[in-house]
This record gives C-alpha cells, sequence and structure tokens, in this order.
C-alpha cells in the first residue's frame, strides 16, 4: 500500500479555456453524442467500437470479467491485426493511400502505399515462417525508427507471433533481459541506425546480448532460447556473423513470394509484450490481446486525433519502441487507413529546426508529441519554428508527462499558431491506448489539464480508503471499469499482475499516479504517487510546483523532489534549465533562485518555495524522454542512484552530483 496523502493539496488555479475551433467541430469524427451514448450502456457503446474492425469469424459476447482482474473482450471472435491494418485497405480499394512518408536521418527518404505495405508484410511472414518461427513464438525487435520496423511487428501479428520491441538505444543488457523473459526465438535487427549524424551499431549489441560473459557473471551461458538473428541491412557498416543462426533480411524476405494468408487468431490471442518505461523502478514486462487492444486503439486514435484519412497527413513523434509508437503509430493509425510521416533521426540533426521543415515539407497536419520535446524547442527559442510554414497543423497532441500550462501555451502559440485544439492525453503502457483528453471538436481545453475520461472508459480519483474525493481536491488516479485495451498482465506473472495493480483499492485498478478534480470535475495529473513530498505536513506534487517555475519566463523546463530535511520533514528541491532565447538571465546560478524562490513563493505560496534551486543544462530523463525524478531525490538525498538502465545519457547524473557538490 502506498502510503501519500489522505487527499492531495490543490496548489495550482488555470482560468484560461479555449473552445474548439468551430470549422473541426462541425465535422468532427466525435461529437458530445459520444459521451451520451457511452454513459447510456458502455459494454453497447464498446460493441460499436469493435464493429468498426474487419473479423473473421464474429463475436456475440462484449465482456467477459469472471476471471477479474483479467478481463477477455469479444473473445470468441477471430480477426487479424495486420490483416485490419493493410489487407483490408487494399480490400477495400485504398492501396494506393501513401501509409508512410519515411524520412531517413540522413536524408534518404521513401514512399510506401497501403498497397506496399501489403506487399512487404507477405514477405516478411513467409520469411519468418522460413525461420520456424509460428503462431504463439515471441519474436524480439531491436530495430531503427525505420519501415522495417513496422513491416516486422506487422509480420509477427500476421502469423500469430508474440513481438516484444525492444528500444533500439537500449543496452546489450537490457536486451538480454527482455530476450530472457519473453524466450525469443528470433531476433530481428539490423546492422545499425543514423542517431545524430554517425552510425550507431545495433547487431554488435545482439551479439553481446546472446553470448555468455563468463563464469560467476549474471549470463554464465549463451541465451538459449535465440535460434536466428535476421538482420535489415540500413548503414551499411562492417558486422561480424555468426554462420546459421544470423541471416541478412533481404536474403531471407526479399526472395519470398507476396502471398500469404493471415493466420487467423481468437481475439485474446497477446498481439505484444512490452516493457514500462521504468520511469518509477524495474520495467514491467506487459502483454496485450489482440481484439480488445486494436479496438482501444484504433477508436481513440479516430475520435480524439479526428483523423480524416482521405487529407490528413498525421505524424507521431514516438519510437515504436514504446506504446505510443505501438497504439498509435502502427495498430491504430494504420488500422484507421493513415497517412504519416515516419522519421528515423534526432530533432536536432543536422539542425534545430528538422522537424518543422518535415512539417513543411509533407503538409503535416496533426502533430502528436511529448511535453520533453516541447520544452527542449522553448529552450532553444521560437525563432527557429519561425522560420518554416507551419500553417497545414491543424491539430497538436501531447503524451507522456503532465504538460505544464506554460509549455502548453508556447505549443498552441508557436506550433499551433493560435488556431489548432491540443489535445493532452493521459495513458500508460497498461493501458493500451488513450484514457483521458479532450475531443478536439467538442472540448473546451484547459492548459495543463488533460480534462476528461475519453467516452466508455470510467475513472476516478480517491482517497486512500479509496473513496471519491470531492471536486476541488486530489488524491490517487484510479479506472473503475475494465476497459478493451487494458493489459492482459505481466508476462508468466499473474501474480505480480494482481498486486502491482489490483491490490491497493478493492476491484479499482490503480495506476500509480496522482491527480486532481478542479472545481469542474476537469482531471489534471500530478505525476507518481511516488514523487509526492511530505513538506510540514503539507502533501505537495512535484507537478504543480514545476508548472509554477516553468511559468515563468526564464525557464524551459524545471524537475522538482523532496529530499529529507530535519526541519520540515522534507523540503523542496528544484533544478532548472534556463531558456536559451531570453535575454536578461543572470549568469550568477544564485541570483536565478533567488528570483525563481520569490516567484513559487507568490505562485503558490510560500510552503512550495524550493529550499533549493539548481540551474542545470540537462536533468536525467528515460529514452522516451520522461523526467526520472527518482534518481534526483537519490542525488538530493546522497544516496547512490538506483536503476538507471533505461537512462537516456548517464552522463547527466554526474554533472548533477558535481554541481551539487561544488555548491555546497
Ligand atoms: P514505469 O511504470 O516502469 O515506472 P512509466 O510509467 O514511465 O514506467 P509508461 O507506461 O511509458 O511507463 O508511462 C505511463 C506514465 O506516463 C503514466 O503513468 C503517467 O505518469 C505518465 N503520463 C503519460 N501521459 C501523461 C499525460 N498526458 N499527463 C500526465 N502524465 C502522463
Ligand atoms: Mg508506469
Amino acid at each position: 500500500m502506498v502510503t501519500v496523502a489522505h487527499t492531495l493539496e490543490n496548489l495550482h488555479t488555470e482560468r484560461r479555456t479555449f473552445k474548439p475551433p468551430v470549422s473541426l467541430a462541425a465535422h468532427a469524427n466525435a461529437t458530445a453524442y459520444e459521451y451520451k451514448k457511452a454513459g447510456v450502456d458502455r459494454l453497447e457503446y464498446w460493441r460499436e467500437a469493435a464493429l468498426r474492425l474487419a473479423w473473421h469469424e464474429p463475436f456475440t459476447e462484449i465482456l467477459d470479467w469472471s476471471d477479474a482482474p483479467v478481463s477477455r473482450w469479444f473473445h470468441d471472435g477471430t480477426l487479424n491485426a495486420c490483416d485490419n491494418a493493410v489487407d483490408r485497405h487494399v480490400r477495400e480499394g485504398r492501396g494506393d493511400r501513401v501509409a508512410f512518408h519515411f524520412v531517413g536521418e540522413p536524408g534518404d527518404t521513401e514512399t510506401l502505399t497501403y498497397a506496399d505495405m501489403h506487399e512487404r508484410v507477405q514477405k516478411a511472414a513467409n520469411g519468418l515462417l522460413s525461420l520456424g518461427v509460428g503462431k504463439g513464438d515471441r519474436v524480439a525487435i531491436y530495430l531503427p525508427q525505420i519501415p522495417e520496423a513496422v513491416v516486422a511487428m506487422l509480420a509477427c501479428a500476421r502469423i500469430g507471433a508474440i513481438h516484444s520491441v525492444v528500444f533500439g538505444g537500449f543496452s546489450a543488457e537490457s536486451l538480454r533481459q527482455r530476450i530472457d523473459d519473453a524466450e525469443a526465438k528470433l531476433v530481428i535487427t539490423a546492422d545499425g541506425g543514423n542517431r545524430r549524424g554517425s552510425h550507431l551499431a545495433l547487431k554488435p549489441l545482439v551479439d553481446e546480448a546472446l553470448a555468455s560473459h563468463g563464469e560467476g557473471t549474471a549470463h554464465p551461458e549463451p541465451c538459449a532460447s535465440v535460434e536466428h538473428v535476421l538482420v535489415v541491412r540500413r548503414t551499411g557498416q562492417d558486422t561480424a556473423w555468426t554462420e546459421g543462426r544470423d541471416r541478412w533480411w533481404h536474403d531471407v524476405v526479399d526472395p519470398q513470394t507476396a502471398a500469404h494468408e493471415p493466420e487467423w487468431v481468437d481475439a485474446e490471442h497477446p498481439l505484444f509484450i512490452l516493457y514500462t518505461s521504468g520511469t518509477t523502478g524495474t520495467p514491467k514486462g506487459l502483454f496485450h490481446s489482440t481484439g480488445g487492444y486494436l479496438v482501444g486503439a484504433a477508436h481513440t486514435h479516430r475520435i480524439v486525433f479526428d483523423l480524416k484519412p482521405e487529407t490528413d497527413v498525421y505524424w507521431c513523434t514516438a519510437d515504436v519502441g514504446w506504446i505510443t509508437g505501438h497504439s498509435y503509430i502502427v495498430y491504430g493509425p494504420m488500422t484507421n487507413g493513415a497517412t504519416q510521416v515516419l522519421y528515423e533521426g534526432t530533432p536536432n540533426t543536422p539542425h534545430e529546426g528538422r522537424w518543422w521543415e518535415i512539417v513543411q515539407e509533407y503538409g503535416v497536419t496533426i502533430l502528436y508529441t511529448a511535453p520533453t520535446a516541447i520544452r527542449t524547442f522553448m529552450k532553444w527559442g521560437e525563432a527557429i519554428p519561425d522560420r518554416f510554414d507551419l500553417s497545414s497543423l491543424r491539430l497538436l497532441g501531447s503524451v507522456g508527462e503532465p504538460i505544464n500550462p506554460e509549455a502548453w501555451m508556447w505549443y498552441r502559440r508557436v506550433i499551433g499558431g493560435d488556431r489548432c485544439p491540443i489535445v493532452d492525453t493521459w495513458w500508460q503502457t497498461e493501458t493500451g491506448s488513450i484514457m483521458i483528453s479532450p475531443l478536439p471538436g467538442v472540448t473546451a481545453t484547459k492548459p495543463g489539464s488533460a480534462m476528461t475520461p475519453v467516452p466508455g472508459v470510467a475513472i476516478d480519483v480517491v482517497d486512500d480508503a479509496g473513496r471519491p474525493v470531492p471536486n476541488g481536491e486530489g488524491g490517487y488516479l484510479v479506472i473503475t471499469e475494465p476497459w478493451p485495451s487494458m493489459l492482459r498482465g505481466i508476462w508468466g506473472n499473474r501474480h505480480r499482475y494482481v498486486s502491482t495493480y489490483w491490490n491497493h483499492f478493492d476491484g479499482l485498478y490503480f495506476a500509480g499516479d496522482g491527480a486532481k478534480k478542479d472545481v469542474d470535475g476537469d482531471l489534471w495529473l500530478l505525476g507518481r504517487v511516488d514523487d509526492v513530498m511530505n513538506v510540514s505536513g503539507h502533501r505537495l506534487t512535484t507537478t504543480e510546483i514545476e508548472h509554477a517555475l516553468v511559468a515563468h519566463p526564464w525557464v524551459a523546463e524545471a524537475a522538482v523532489v523532496g529530499a529529507n530535511d530535519e526541519v520540515t520533514g522534507q523540503a523542496v528541491v528544484a533544478f532548472v534549465i534556463v531558456r536559451g532565447d531570453v535575454a536578461g538571465i543572470p549568469d550568477d546560478g544564485e541570483a536565478v533562485a533567488g528570483e525563481l524562490r520569490k516567484h513559487v513563493r507568490k505562485q503558490i505560496g510560500p510552503v512550495a518555495t524550493p529550499r533549493t534551486i539548481m540551474v542545470v543544462s540537462e536533468v536525467p530523463k528515460t529514452r522516451s524522454g520522461k523526467i526520472m525524478r527518482r534518481l534526483l531525490r537519490d542525488v538530493a538525498e546522497n544516496r547512490p542512484v538506483g536503476d538507471v538502465t533505461t537512462l537516456a545519457d548517464s552522463s547527466v547524473m554526474d554533472a548533477i552530483r558535481g554541481g551539487l557538490e561544488a555548491g555546497k
């Protein structure tokens, strides 16, 4: 049981609101009627959403909750996720539509229609079968953000194999753990990928992951489960080769025939295994179903992003190695027949305007990204996006962390030209699809609030005893009813599934996040309950103090943690990054800290005033871009830092520790 507050203190107040654009509302995929329908009969609402998919054999039962907390949705129906994402469009005459405008970091491009994807997934499916991979087998995918990553995922789905995508930036050790956990039979990788202008090798990391590390190590034996390594040639760099085990993609896949009948699987057949980001501890290996997951991903993509597949160009900047890439690059958008941009590289290669250049070039209309990226662009300054024509954009999305109200305002003004609505979408690897978000044609938004549960999803904020808190108060975010795309468990560990998510409050899914209901009942995400501070008896969340800091014109990004303090129990410690394009910021860190302390005191009150404010050039983040407060807390409390395997850049921690010691 987590022991935080009875309720959380409600610090931040926000009065700005933005109505949906009239033109968008007039043609929106989802109107207010959507909430009404779901309110009358939630299961019937999901049944109708499910009927938009192509089923091989129809389902008769919507939800079977008899084995709670493991749900079964649409379980007596059969379908195939790849058939829905690809074949169906070709079958129904949409084969000429562009599925992907691929942009490689070095500037190479490729346009792939749905018909092209159809050819590729069939060849890849036959290629996987020729390597002895079949239904139910697990396949680890360790690739850069290139079309083959999408093709590989869909080819697995096509033959009923279960993919486990491991982000291409992870270490050999992280890869080995994930391969062993799933007992993967095949690893699909590349010689390397392009990262910041150079070649990042991947294949050597696979070799290292599969090898024995010698007596007395964690891996005295070579990996036993993997039979083959299938290697895409991307960079052309030299690669060591294990004869018999290693096979080139172009040798195995290219000669195959482009004819393959999808494997029709039960709706509950597992589609993939995926690990959480590891922001709060050791990553958890979750698995999702085929039918319910696909319903959740496709339906929310259609109503939250208002996708008009004939005219929109949609770009989700996440890596396919994260749940956002799974649900909102591969399964949701492709099932809806979207035309997408897929970009291999980083936002500042070869220049800091690269993303905006891509938006201009392809006429992107819908952009879905993360607060970490927005804050980075704020730091670099608005002169950079201002150089590009962003007038094609009509809708902006955010996911991954609470978005600071000032970052939201910047995103709306600088990127969205003050005309695009913003959908701040709250969800998790576990939830499979978006749970809380405005609907762009319906909801009047408030900067920093994810607003309300999407239709068909039941959410509440409760106190320690599991009782709903009244409007104006904060507590624990819970999901009160099962939903189609909910995780089906932690791979191979039902006990850990139950104890992680269902043991806190009877019958409620506990997400691990704090939230508050404002006076209107709208939801504000307040970060992890693990990050809640107790300062002189006040229960404070790091998020609201970060919001206040980012509201100061000097600050681009802020990370707040609570550190033990003899006087107050815990004290607020803040790490801030200043903006690059604002004149008059003092060089002296103490002067900056003094000004910001005054600002926080004025904005939210003396109790929230940071004891320590450090100006830093980076804060530690996961490879998916989330701030890792637990590591900053370790530093602030002078402990050795915890699990850093999912950290993007470990030198950041040394720089911060060095800075703290110098300041003592
Ligand atoms: P781990 O569970 O291993 O600690 P993680 O929670 O970071 O990792 P993800 O599933 O990638 O792994 O992230 C989900 C979390 O991200 C949510 O629980 C929430 O804390 C945060 N999050 C995602 N979207 C939003 C959002 N729009 N607003 C606020 N927080 C968000
Ligand atoms: Mg989590």
